[in-house]
């Protein structure tokens, strides 16, 4: 038997990385799982090419919990390590690296959102167990080696009887982190980290029930038996062609995704990159709902389809943080904080290239079936009102295929609204106005007597149309919104058309001065001739500036 010491200065680096890596402890089994992963991969790679003799056959990497003896156990049938490779790649690489990474981010490591994600590989074992071992039998003919560790620099090598290839982990679970322990917290964390791993992953056994033998009578059970619990899917759709994926497949992934939401997704994206960055994924636009703990799902992101986080903010623009799904990327940098992301010229060039391939997805929909667009309108529109808000780059593309529905329901896009008011719907300044109302109910009077005049009433009801028109009346020149009850509706309405108060004028006059000190805001107007098609004797309107005003200062 061999002892050595780590190759580090620090006397004892355990303690740091678990006080440092506190928020994130549970994403040792992660990074263990990854590397057996790795090694799997690594082996069938070179059995592919002929390197190695051995047989690739069909491995699996098995997780196992030892409450009784306080250990876990994460066994691969990979590459496996001679005695050097542990040297080196176990005691040398991993500690070498562990005095930089402290000095570097001792003070960020404080900051637990940005030390949340990063990959410690695997001394991130140390976070939740007090010793560690590694029993290993390379695919190369060598002998098996037993590496141990408790946790101090030094670390002992010795032989061992091994005999099948790979590795195993041993982690003797420290006091403080027992709820590693039970079983359920295991299988919530392969679920949530491993779902996808390409590797196929088993977690204990499961009760399979089997076709009844021919002839079995009625109240025989039918048999069963004990299968392996693979608790991953090695090949998610996200890693297909889209052209071997039919809709079905998209539909039944996204119930994969999202076990607990049972509304069907309305529409998916699929990417698929290789330049000048790697990124694959599929992104769904969700039915809205107010079930908020469907709207807890979220986009997750992968990298190499192990789960990393769903928290996309500075990867995906804001605006589509609302659409389900997952991205896979390897080419996203984890281990910095999100202003740097945000900065990052590969995570910029990632963010637009999503932004583009929803606009194209959702131009094709337009134009391929308006009819199933227009339906889906109102669950979609507020994503694509608040993308041409935020991104100029989606405004110009999006512009094309925004809708404006009407009162009566039809939609519009502005090009379809332009040419269809152009003629009788301006001001004396010749700009074109289009006239909106946000409440069908309550400004159903205006709305009827802007109908009866001819003018085209849209219906613009979403909580961020007044920034939105805003927006479009500083893009586009010469126009202007307004909301059938602002005063501004007057230069359109003639006035002699729509006189028809049943009052005399001395009524009139002192109906009008009782208003006046009802409605002391001298915004407002007065205005004593009802509309034809209202029951109302008056009118009080409120300038379109003043009431947007209003409602901006809400949102
Ligand atoms: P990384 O995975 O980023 O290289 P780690 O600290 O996770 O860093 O692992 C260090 C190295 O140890 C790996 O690169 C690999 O060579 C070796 N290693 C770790 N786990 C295994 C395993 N289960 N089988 C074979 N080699 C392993
Ligand atoms: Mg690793």
């Amino acid at each position: 038997m061999a002892t050595g010491k780590i190759n580090v200065s620090v006397e004892n680096i355990f303690p740091l990385i678990k006080k440092f890596l506190y928020s994130d402890h549970e994403i040792f089994l992660r990074e263990l799982i990854s590397n057996a992963t790795d090694a799997t991969l690594k082996l069938k790679h070179l059995t592919s090419i002929g390197e190695t003799k051995v047989e690739y056959g069909n491995p699996i990497i098995e997780v196992k919990v030892d409450k009784d003896n306080k250990r876990i156990h994460i066994i691969d049938q990979g590459i496996g390590m001679t005695e050097e490779e542990v040297k080196k790649y176990i005691n040398e690489v991993a500690f070498s690296g562990a005095e930089e990474f402290l000095d570097k981010y001792k003070d960020a490591g404080k900051d637990a959102g940005i030390i949340g994600h990063f990959g410690l590989g695997f001394y991130s074992a140390f976070m939740v167990a007090e010793k560690v071992e590694i029993i290993t039998k390379s695919h190369q003919k060598a002998p098996a080696v037993h590496w141990s560790c408790d946790g101090s620099p030094e670390f002992s090598i010795e032989p061992s009887n091994k005999t099948e290839r790979g590795t195993e982990i041993i982690l003797h679970i420290a006091e403080d982190s027992t709820e590693f322990l039970e079983d359920a917290r295991i299988r919530e964390l392969l679920t949530k980290y491993n779902k996808f791993m390409p590797i196929p992953i088993k977690f204990g056994t499961k009760t399979e029930t089997l076709p009844k033998p021919e002839g079995a009578k009625e109240e025989e059970p039918a048999p069963t038996k004990e299968v392996d619990d693979i608790i991953n899917n090695p090949n998610p759709a996200w890693t297909k062609q889209p052209t071997d994926l039919k809709e079905e497949d998209y539909k039944s992934f996204y119930r994969e995704l999202y076990p607990m939401q049972f509304e069907e997704p309305l529409f998916h994206i699929h990417l698929n990159v290789d330049y000048p960055f790697n990124l694959t994924g599929i992104l769904y636009f969700p039915k809205l709902t107010n079930d908020l703990s469907i709207q807890k799902d979220k986009i997750q992101l992968y990298q190499n389809q192990v789960f990393v986080t769903d928290n996309v903010e500075g990867i995906v623009p804001e605006f589509l943080t609302m659409l389900k799904g997952v991205i896979d990327s390897p080419d996203i940098p984890l281990n910095v904080s999100r202003s740097y992301l945000q900065a990052d010229g590969a995570v910029k060039k990632i963010s637009s290239y999503i932004t583009r391939k929803v606009a194209d997805k959702l131009t094709s929909l337009f134009k391929n079936n308006r009819e199933d667009f227009e339906q889906k309108w109102n669950d979609i529109k507020v994503v694509i009102e608040y993308g041409m808000l935020s991104e100029d780059k989606f405004f110009d593309k999006a512009d094309k295929f925004a809708l404006y529905p009407s009162v009566d329901g039809d939609f519009y896009t502005f090009e379809e609204l332009e040419a269809k008011i152009k003629d009788n719907q301006t001001d004396k300044d010749d700009k074109l106005v289009v006239l909106y109302a946000s409440n069908k109910e309550a400004q159903h009077s205006y709305i009827e007597a802007a109908k009866k005049k001819g003018y085209e009433v849209l219906l613009l009801d979403s909580p961020i149309v007044p920034h939105l028109m805003q927006k479009l009346e500083t893009s586009k020149e010469d126009l202007s919104f307004v909301r059938v009850d602002a005063d501004h509706v007057d230069n359109l309405i003639k006035k002699e058309d729509t006189a028809i108060s049943k009052l005399s004028d001395e009524e009139k006059d002192r109906l009008k001065a009782d208003l006046e000190k009802v409605v002391s805001d001298k915004g407002y107007t007065i205005q004593m001739e009802a509309m034809e098609s209202s029951a109302s004797p008056f009118i009080i309107t409120e300038p379109e500036f003043m009431r947007r005003m209003k409602e901006m200062q809400q949102t």
